[in-house]
């Protein structure tokens, strides 16, 4: 579980986030919803412990994580997958490098535990027969599929998702957002999905906080969205339906 109380985050004097609660249960896929340059990577990158807020405390399962260091912070972090907005895969890397690299580097697995975690993934994927590619040769839907792989092969808790259909076309889109509810629904992994996109909210999200101007002005089940009267909610609603 992940807990943000009371969460501001100013950079100089500009206040980005204002007060936020929130709670990201384990075995749910909460989906955070605001418009570009709202602070959503910013969460994402508070909950990870990469950024520190001004006010307020982080908790990850219990455990106030606000001040901790990094070395504190690598066995949190270890729970919580991220797949980032560019992916920020290794372009000279091939697929299966780029899946092991941050696995090899931290944990002191067995080589035949590290293949065979690739090999995991790489079939959960549907990756199997790239495994010698490089990221370059491959589509951004397949690309974003290496990224999700390498999160996951450190078997965490929750994965966490910046923007994960960003620049995708509709059909990568939707494999993507199967492979997410597939996560949940056959490993039972919690996920965050931060995104501007309202179809990946109503495709995956169990339930959405939405964020606007620094604060959190709803956050309940998708389809509540509907029953909302502010004026954010009623003109994001309206001008991404058609
Ligand atoms: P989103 O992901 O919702 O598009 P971000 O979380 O990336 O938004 O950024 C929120 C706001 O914080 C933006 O206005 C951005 O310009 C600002 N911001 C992000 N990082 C920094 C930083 N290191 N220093 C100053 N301002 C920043
Ligand atoms: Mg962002």
């Amino acid at each position: 579980m992940i807990e943000l109380r009371h969460v501001s985050l100013r950079y100089g004097t500009r206040e980005i986030l204002n007060d936020i609660s929130l709670t990201i249960e384990d075995k749910k896929v909460k989906a955070i919803l605001g418009p570009s340059g709202v602070g959503k990577s910013t969460i994402i990158k508070l909950m990870l412990g990469l950024i520190k807020p001004t006010s307020g405390q982080v908790l990850v399962d219990g455990v106030d994580i606000t001040h901790f260091s990094e070395v504190e912070l690598f066995p949190i972090r270890q729970k919580m997958g991220i797949v980032f907005q560019g992916n920020a895969l290794f372009d000279s890397m091939t697929i299966t490098e780029n899946m092991s690299f941050f696995l090899r580097e931290n944990l002191n697995l067995p080589e035949a535990e590290i293949e065979a975690r690739v090999k995991e993934q790489m079939k959960f994927a549907g990756l199997e027969g790239f495994e010698n590619y490089l990221p370059d040769s491959l589509s951004g839907g397949m690309r974003k599929r290496v990224a999700i792989g390498r999160a996951l092969i450190f078997h965490p808790k929750m994965i966490l998702f910046d923007e994960p259909t960003a620049g995708l076309d509709p059909v990568s889109s939707k494999k993507i957002l199967d492979l997410i509810a597939r996560l949940q629904r056959e490993i039972g992994l919690g996920a965050v999905i931060v995104t501007h996109i309202l179809s990946d909210v109503f495709a995956v999200a169990d339930s959405v906080a939405v964020l606007y101007q620094g604060r959190i002005i709803f956050n309940d089940v998708p389809q509540k969205l509907y029953e909302s009267t502010h004026s954010f909610i009623t003109s994001f609603l309206s001008n991404q339906e058609d």
